[in-house]
């Protein structure tokens, strides 16, 4: 760990905290879109902590975890290592209330990260690369599903040998549902953040939070009990582990079984609440024409469960409406595979 932790514009000393900006983009009139940071560096040797929120525009939950245990919870004094704090990755789409950047329709999360000339988007994801990604340890990636019913759900790639044991170890301790996939780093995977920090051997667990358009409970709590854990098991801060209470966790080691979407076209009502056990066949939802007759019963493909209902969402954009077209994301579904660990 340096004594110094240089971020963006911004450079702090053992045992303190500032607050600056990573230089991003300019607009066509000149302004300039930046990305805020705080930093944290500890009094003590320990590895560096990024926590990021709202890399989609509208899943803002993640912005006040990172609040919370930046500015009220963890006294750098106390910390071993440092925590890179970003609450906003893609101000290009946050501005504008979209889930991509709003001038070219990207994911900074999903383009190329080592492009310094690249287009809009992949000019931010290479700021981020190298100014905070690059120097991170153990990354943790706030994202929310829409709605206020959804499942808290954390995925990890355990298909990674150098990232694996640490992913692991994070999971467990943040403690939410787990889903699990194992995709090996492909030798010519694209550059994208994710990949580039797996190259390093840094893990990066996504955490998705719930009801991400607003600032509310549970998300904040164990979003924020979740990052705390972390920090503890990586011997950070000292404490007690808080395992999450009061939501909804399916134990053990959970797998994706991938989108159910729509058929038919028009408003839909939900008979299950996610993290509700249903058996293949059974029906989950059933969609209605703009005369009220039942056109589709939505039926679960497989025994699992649903995390989230995304309603008329399909790739790229934010469910709004109760409300589908056909081919739009109804579901999102998962199996129960095995106790834990992976
Ligand atoms: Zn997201």
């Amino acid at each position: 760990m340096p004594e110094n932790l240089e971020v963006g514009d911004v450079s702090v000393g053992r045992g303190e905290s500032k607050k600056g900006t990573i230089k991003g983009v300019e607009l066509v009139d000149g302004t300039s879109i930046d990305i805020p940071v705080l930093l944290m560096n500890g009094a003590g040797d320990g590895p560096t902590l990024l926590v990021q929120s709202t890399q989609h525009g509208i899943e803002i939950q993640g912005i006040e975890v990172i609040h919370r245990v930046m500015r009220e919870l963890v006294n750098p004094e106390e910390l071993r290592g440092a925590v890179i704090g970003i609450p906003v990755v893609n101000p290009l789409a946050f501005t504008y209330h979209k889930y991509l950047s709003w001038i070219d329709d990207l994911d900074v999360g999903r383009v190329d990260a080592d492009k310094p000339e690249g287009n809009t988007t992949e000019r931010l994801a290479h700021a981020l690369w190298k100014e905070a990604w690059s120097k991170a340890d153990l990354i943790v990636n706030i994202h929310c599903n829409t709605r206020p019913d959804s499942l808290l759900y954390q995925g990890i790639n355990v298909g990674i040998p150098a990232t694996r044991d640490k992913l692991v170890k994070m999971a467990e301790v943040f403690g939410v549902t787990t889903i699990v996939s194992d995709a090996p780093l492909a030798e010519n995977a694209p550059p994208t953040l994710d990949n580039l920090a797996a190259s390093k051997g840094v893990p990066v667990i996504l955490e998705e939070l719930i009801d991400g358009r607003w600032i509310s409970e549970p998300s904040t709590s164990a979003g924020v009990k979740g990052v705390l854990n972390i920090m503890k098991a990586f011997d950070m801060i000292d404490g007690e582990m808080e395992p999450q209470e009061g939501i909804r966790v399916v134990p053990g080691v959970n797998r994706s079984h991938g989108i159910i979407r729509a058929n038919k076209g028009g408003l839909i009502r939900f008979f299950k609440t996610p993290g509700e056990f249903l058996k293949k066949g059974e029906a989950l939802a059933e969609i209605y024409d703009l005369y009220g007759d039942v056109v589709e019963e939505v039926r679960m493909p497989v025994d699992g469960y649903v995390w989230a209902y995304p309603c008329g969402q399909s790739l790229n954009t934010s469910g709004g409406l109760q409300a589908v077209q056909t081919g739009a994301n109804v579901a999102y579904a998962f199996t129960h595979e095995k106790e834990w660990p992976p």
